[in-house]
């Protein structure tokens, strides 16, 4: 189906951390391979893969020294097309990254046109200057590293520009050959069988004099370029934005269906967190009733953590003190304009809390995507430096190095999670798969009855106010289904009358357990809610009766 994305269930996740089957103590492609099935088993349809690319790994892959090659720790050209072959069989889509705004300073680009100057021709690939006074409106985003956008390069005596770390020199997006070679990227990769790409950290690929660099229309023209590119070669493929922007800037990258076809709601993230601690639903609804339309055939895409910071760019000063103060206390919790924190430890690992966000994630309007571990409920590491805390090896089993690897401990990429809370011994997927009641299995039903209603991927949302401001109700419907859920915010329980005026119902069906509700006359209906707990009714359609038919 062309608009696949819409019922997808991403899983995002690092090759590196998932399994080592090489013994080199990093994964591998071979590994991942032979972990599928787990993923299947979960209810995954789509996989986000982390940067696999050749690189110097100063940014974790992000620093791409040849767009065309496989990092060789992590396996050959071969063991991908292997991958890939037992993703086909499997059903699975895949999705790659494509760092698009800069490159290692290690590929042959700027290797080049440092050695040779501006008769490189690769020298307008980049971004150059004789001083750093150039662009002073622009953001740092690296805070915690970088004090400049400008970095000095001693060979050619020139300062280039860099959005990341200085070991990153940005392309030079005004140059149309460099638009022109991000294309046969695309179809290199198509070829071999990838469903998609996203499109890291774009609003920063132009730059123009007098603006602050970010989401600029040249930029939006690139991105349309490579839509079209990829529409006249390619079925079925699609682009995931990554804009960290304010709403009405975010969604500008659906274009008018013809940029991408995914956008992260980088927006909505961080204030599902502030209306479960401050306990009301006005940070969801505002935002969400502020989200500008999107075409038809465009989707958020959802999440409630990742390989990343929990960004608090895109919040007030005041909403950001808020969330330092309540979620990282200690400051070794905080990483640029950010928490590095994984979600389990985030809600102080309350179970009732993880199922509750999870909720929201599979039944707000997207796509959602889940990060590698948080299905069982990992923790992190705040004492690793960068974002590495959260990017730590899965937890396979209770077993050395658990079950990640077979090598000794000390050639591990990072150490396994090992406190008595979160630790290996406890939290792996073993053990979690025996309990019937464990998270994971948790996980594996939210995700079954996800897939089964495609109104939550493809319909409408319309939320119900009533007078409880601690709980958080809304419809989902389309023309066969219409769905009620309830969410209490609150940590007691919580009494609330909803008003079904909007729904057109005889029956009321709990959709977990399939019991049908008392029936109901009127058109207000109450509910008694447990602490941090959530209700998924299906509104079944009003039939004729027996007399009527009669
Ligand atoms: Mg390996």
């Amino acid at each position: 189906m062309k608009t696949w994305y819409k019922d997808a269930i991403i899983y995002e996740l690092h090759v590196k951390a998932f399994c080592d089957k090489n013994k080199d103590g990093k994964g591998d492609f071979k590994g991942l391979t032979e972990k599928l099935d787990y993923l299947v088993g979960l209810g995954i349809n789509t996989l986000w893969l982390l940067p696999f690319f050749v690189s110097p790994q100063k940014d974790d892959g992000y620093d791409i020294a040849d767009y065309y090659g496989i990092q060789p720790e992590y396996g050959t050209l071969k063991d991908f097309k292997l991958f890939i072959k037992a993703c086909k069989k499997r059903n699975l889509k895949i999705i790659i990254e494509l760092v698009v705004n800069h490159v290692s300073d290690q590929h042959y680009w700027f290797q080049d046109a440092i050695n040779l100057g501006k008769k490189s021709k690769y020298w307008d690939y980049f971004i150059w200057r004789d001083d750093e006074e150039c662009f002073k409106e622009t953001r740092i985003i690296f805070t915690d590293t970088e004090k400049s956008n400008w970095a000095w390069q001693p060979q050619v005596k020139k300062f280039y520009w860099h959005r990341f770390f200085s070991s990153q020199p940005d392309l030079n997006y005004n140059n149309p050959k460099v638009v022109k070679n991000i294309n046969k990227i695309i179809k290199y990769w198509s070829d071999l069988g990838v469903d998609g790409f996203r499109l890291d950290a774009i609003p920063y690929l132009c730059v123009k004099e007098g603006t602050n660099n970010e989401n600029l229309p040249e930029t939006h023209e690139v991105i349309k370029n490579w839509r079209k590119y990829l529409d006249a070669h390619f079925e079925y493929k699609i682009f995931l934005a990554e804009a960290n922007q304010w709403p009405e800037d975010v969604a500008k990258y659906f274009g008018n269906d013809d940029e991408c076809h995914m956008a992260y709601n980088f927006p909505l993230m961080p204030r599902l967190y502030i209306a479960l601690k401050k306990e009301t639903r006005t940070p969801i609804i505002d935002i969400m009733e502020n989200l500008p339309a999107i075409p038809p055939n465009c989707q958020w895409a959802l999440f409630l953590r990742n390989h990343d910071e929990l960004t608090l760019e895109m919040v007030t000063d005041e909403e950001r003190d808020y969330m330092y103060k309540e979620y990282a206390k200690d400051p070794k919790m905080r990483r640029n304009v950010g928490i590095i924190r994984r979600l389990a430890p985030l809600v102080d690992n309350s179970k009732r809390v993880i199922k509750l966000l999870n909720s929201i994630l599979m039944s707000f309007p997207g796509t959602p995507i889940i990060y590698y571990g948080d299905e069982i409920g990992m923790g992190d590491n705040i004492y690793l430096g960068d974002r590495n805390g959260v990017r730590t090896p899965m937890q396979w089993t209770a077993d050395k190095n658990a079950g990640f690897s077979q090598v000794s401990p000390h050639q591990l990429y990072l150490p396994p999670i090992m406190d008595s809370i979160y630790g290996y011994h406890v939290i792996n997927v073993e053990t979690e798969s025996l309990q019937p009641f464990s998270l994971f299995n948790y996980m594996k039903r939210l995700i079954e009855m996800r897939k089964r209603y495609l109104v939550f991927g493809r319909g409408a949302i319309e939320f119900i106010k009533p007078k409880n401001i601690k709980i958080l109700a809304y419809r989902r419907f389309d023309e066969v289904h219409q769905i009620l859920c309830i969410v209490n915010l609150s940590k007691v329980a919580e009494f609330v009358e909803i008003d079904l005026g909007a729904f057109n119902f005889s029956n009321i069906v709990e959709i977990f357990g399939q019991n049908t509700y008392a029936p109901t006359n009127g058109k207000k209906y109450n509910f008694t809610m447990q602490p941090h707990s959530f209700f998924w009714f299906e509104m079944q359609p009003l039939l004729y009766t027996e007399s009527q038919i009669e």
